[in-house]
């Protein structure tokens, strides 16, 4: 049947249209001393985008920002799009090389950076020829020739629907973080963004009393595409500056938050805080943790805590979150059953893209909880492609649908399970160890903090387990009382053979560095 002719593109700036209409006295944003209402919020944005046209930029342009969570970081996310151009946010830890061949490889138009990371926006963007915009302060110092999205609240009038025409035009560019070579630019469109803003609403049961903590930054993913799905439930964003255990325990309950979402590593932090220690939260905040492997430890702890857990699992590539696992009749189970379950990645995301776990041959693998595969994914949730890197894209989708990279088994309830990364696995005499296996174990020692384990080259085994360990407290546990732990509760051949004491290598959402430490143990082993 053909299309009626009043179809209007699906786009999260309806969302944010929308929000506005009903509910525009509702706060949208707070940050530092600062708060707007959704109607104050969309003249930020209306002068944005009309910044942006004086600026030259047009349809299809990209516009790089590099900007910790604030408010002008979320309007970024409606007014580059609203004139049909496309957000590129940029990582900023990322060294100054990598900001350049970003911006020279996505060609983008401008370049607007926070003051704090001035020094790399400008060495960057004059590399690469790209024009540089600085954000104020928002201090309420003038910027002589910067950005003051907050100077003066006039009104400009700049209509979406004159540049977005098409739901599957563009609206983001995200680089990959790297960690096999160059990053890849992911491209998602308009459709997409839209339908997996909507599944964290239903995900997150978002609504317009919901208060939400920004943890994440929202520069990864658009903040697993929260930075539109809060907005389309009119609930608050509440921007921290840095993620700190300290500022986040005070903004729960100086903005009553009602959810949060982070890797795993940030809550480490928190558990390890001393106000974790002191008292339960005060109120239930639900908590999306996903990026990287919870524990089961690691959920029945914060599960003590007054905290609600939900697990997403995801990659850039989708959106963010694909999977989503909760808890759902499980009445008379204790809580280290729970959090085992929880732990589990579990079913696909509420509008996200059909999960599977196949073979080499692509056929589904048995439900029975042992049998590995791939995932591998196919739907509306997932990338248009790599920008300007057709031969990636192709291999990405072989076969028709796209091929995560990450090995997992499914259970008898449907529940899907990561059992490792394909570029983790270690294979010791011809053994495949699941690193997270390891991980887990050694996270039920009381003294450690996180945990990590990779291969390192053997000459007898190929590959044998070594273990990074950051401990609670230096010297706390010794590597001969944590090889006797391990041997109690792993087969032989998983017990790691060297085990290294230190601060771990992450990145900015917090994931380890598994590549930094591979070839650390790597030179350890004398190869
Ligand atoms: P990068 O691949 O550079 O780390 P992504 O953020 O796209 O960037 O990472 C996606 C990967 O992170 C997934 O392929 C998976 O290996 C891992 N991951 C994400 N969420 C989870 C989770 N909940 N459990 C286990 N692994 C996860």
């Amino acid at each position: 049947a053909p299309r009626p002719a009043n179809n209007v593109p699906l786009t999260p700036l309806d969302l944010l249209e929308r929000t506005i209409e009903a509910h525009p006295e509702r706060p949208a944003v707070v940050w530092r001393d600062r708060s707007l209402t959704y109607r104050a919020f969309g003249r930020m944005v209306a002068r944005f985008a009309s910044f942006l046209l004086d600026r030259g930029v047009g349809p299809g342009d990209v516009v790089s920002v590099i900007a910790p969570n604030r408010p002008e970081m979320l309007a970024a996310h409606y007014a580059v799009p609203m004139i049909g151009a496309v957000l590129n946010t940029i990582n900023t830890r990322l060294e100054t090389e990598t900001v350049s061949y970003i911006l020279d490889h996505a060609e983008a138009r401008l370049l607007i950076a926070d003051p704090a990371f001035i020094d790399t926006a400008r060495t960057a963007a004059s590399a690469a020829g790209v024009p540089l915009v600085v954000l104020s302060a928002g201090d309420g110092a003038a910027a002589s020739d910067g950005l003051d999205l907050f100077a003066e609240d006039v009104q400009v009038a700049v209509d979406y629907r004159a540049f977005v025409r098409d739901e599957w035009q563009p609206i983001c560019l995200n680089y990959t973080s790297g960690t096999t070579g160059r990053p890849k630019g992911v491209v998602y469109h308009h459709r997409g963004a839209y339908l997996n803003a909507l599944g964290n609403v239903l995900a997150l049961g978002l609504d317009r009393h919901s208060v939400y903590l920004w943890t994440l930054p929202m520069f990864h993913c658009n903040g697993w595409c929260h930075t539109w799905a809060v907005t389309a439930a009119a609930g608050l964003h509440v921007c921290l500056d840095r993620v700190d255990p300290a500022l986040i325990f005070a903004a729960i309950e100086r903005h009553g938050v009602t959810h949060l979402s982070c890797a795993p590593v940030v809550l480490y932090m928190l558990l390890n805080h001393p106000a974790s220690r002191k008292k339960e939260v005060s109120r239930k905040v639900r908590v999306a943790t996903g990026g990287a492997a919870p524990t089961s430890a690691l959920i029945a702890q914060m599960e003590a805590l007054g905290f609600d857990l939900i697990h997403l699992y995801g990659l850039t590539e989708s959106y963010g979150p694909a999977t989503l696992c909760e808890l759902d009749g499980t009445a008379g189970l204790d809580v280290e059953e729970k959090a085992q379950l929880l732990a589990r990645q579990g079913f696909r995301h509420v509008t996200g893209s059909r999960v599977r776990v196949v073979d080499s041959a692509g056929a589904d693998v048995a439900r029975d909880g042992t049998t590995t595969g791939e995932i591998v994914l196919a739907g509306n949730t997932l990338m248009a492609g790599y920008y300007r890197d057709e031969a990636a894209t192709a291999g990405a989708f072989a076969g028709g649908v796209f091929h995560t990279g990450d090995l997992a088994v499914v259970h008898g309830d449907g529940r899907i399970e990561i059992k490792d990364r394909a570029k983790d696995v270690i294979i010791s005499g011809g053994e495949n160890i699941s690193s997270l296996e390891v991980e887990n174990v050694l996270h039920r020692h009381p003294a450690v903090l996180i945990a990590a384990v990779v291969a390192a080259p053997d000459p007898k085994w190929g590959e044998v387990p070594c273990a990074f360990v950051e401990l609670k407290e230096p010297e706390a546990v010794t590597a001969e009382e944590l090889t006797a732990f391990c041997r109690e509760r792993l087969a032989g051949f998983k017990v790691p053979k060297r085990f290294v004491f230190g601060e771990l290598p992450k990145t900015a959402t917090g994931k380890i560095q598994k590549f930094l430490l591979r070839a650390e143990a790597a030179v350890a082993a004398g190869t």
